[in-house]
């Protein structure tokens, strides 16, 4: 069976384009390999996808929707590109199908053909007609007839299948990602995975005044994220000790924002030994008391690595309908004991400055 993978934005990356195809293709190599022998070609900017077996629609929709970087995608059938043999091509796929209407997309890569792509579209439009009686409706026909020539091949394919979109895994380089067990962060990670990121993950627990169970959620909401990296790192961070110090000897009010500091030095330091360019976290402008910019900036200053915040502007109700969507909404909601309700001040401060709380921090022993 013969795939056509089409992608959208890696077509703008000019000299880099090799890289992001090598990323594509290893990627879907990854996702395909469970099914059948796979072989990838890159062709005129679009991968042929080559499997040893005929895996049904249903699981290939699933395996590429994995996959970022896929714009589109088909079931093809590669020929000659000479006249004869593409309207055989188009003959025996036709032959398959039932259908009222059609239209004929015809594309060429290659100029030096015979035919330009509406001659060719005209001719195997009119043959299609006669054969099937079917009528033509470019608008929103029953079966699209879509056919690219190349120079030493044309390729029809079979039926457009959406893609995931973005860019592939990979390619954008590394961040961490602080990854909570609820329903926020395992988004941010997704829309940086989106977006071409390969991500490490960390969570700090309060283990042992904890219960382990949000750890095992952050391991299931971890294996959920990774269908579109492969085999990832988290790693669990003990943050009792340190909460502990926090409690006993520093006020209250700003509690959350002193937790969020340390917390965010430890993932820096970890982001750096892994070689990560970025910190990951779910926050949203307003959502809690410690998302106002006044906390927000005080945490920054703990930090010198840039913190990506890509929900930032979300509401609460759009990231739920984001997480359902991919599938980890359900996990989320799970009960755990997560490390930063444990200890929480009846009335957290929604506005610190950075210079009071460094003082702060200047008299803790840790
Ligand atoms: P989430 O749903 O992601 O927990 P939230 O709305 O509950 O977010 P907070 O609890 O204030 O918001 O956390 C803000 C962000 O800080 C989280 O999105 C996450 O990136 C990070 N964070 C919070 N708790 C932890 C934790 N225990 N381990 C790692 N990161 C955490
Ligand atoms: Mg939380």
């Amino acid at each position: 069976m013969l795939l056509a993978v089409h992608y959208a934005e890696i077509g703008l990356k000019g000299r880099n384009r090799p890289r992001f195809e090598q990323g594509l293709a290893q990627n879907l190599k990854r996702q395909l390999a469970p099914l059948a022998r796979v072989r990838v070609r890159r062709l005129f900017g679009r991968l042929l996808v080559e499997l040893d077996g005929d895996p049904t629609l249903e699981t290939l929709r699933e395996r590429i929707g994995r996959v970022f970087g896929v714009a589109y995608w088909s079931v093809a059938t590669v020929c000659d590109p000479d006249l004869v043999s593409i309207e055989k091509a188009v003959d025996e796929f036709t032959a398959q199908e039932s259908f009222a209407s059609f239209g004929v997309r015809a594309r060429r890569a290659d100029k030096t053909h015979p035919y330009t792509s509406s001659e060719l579209a005209r001719h195997l439009g009119a043959r299609v007609q006669a054969a099937s009686g079917a009528r033509v409706d470019l608008g929103d026909p029953e079966l699209w007839i879509e056919i690219h020539v190349l120079s030493r091949e044309a390729i029809l394919l079979h039926k457009r299948q959406p893609g995931p979109g973005g860019m592939p895994v990979g390619s954008a380089g590394r961040v961490l990602s602080m990854i909570s067990g609820g329903i926020d962060s395992p988004v941010a990670s997704w829309l940086m995975l989106k977006r071409g990121c390969a991500l490490r993950y960390v969570h700090f627990h309060s283990s042992p005044f904890t219960s382990p169970a949000s750890q095992e959620k952050v391991r299931d909401l971890v294996a959920r994220l990774a269908r579109h990296q492969g085999p990832v790192t988290l790693f669990l961070a003990p943050f009792a000790e340190i909460q502990q110090v926090l409690v006993s000897e520093a006020p209250a009010e700003p509690r959350i924002v002193l937790y969020r500091r340390f917390m965010l030095r430890v993932a820096e330091a970890l982001a750096r030994r892994e070689r990560a360019l970025g910190i990951v976290t779910g926050e949203s402008l307003g959502q809690v008391s410690s998302q106002t910019l006044g906390n927000m900036d005080t945490i920054n200053r703990a930090a010198t690595l840039p913190v990506l915040r890509p929900l930032v502007g979300f509401d609460k109700a759009e990231i739920i309908e984001q997480a359902r969507a991919i599938g980890t909404f359900e996990i989320s909601i799970e009960p755990d004991e997560d490390c930063c309700s444990y200890l929480m001040p009846r009335k957290p401060a929604t506005w610190t400055r950075p210079e009071p709380i460094a003082q702060i921090e200047a008299q803790l022993d840790v």
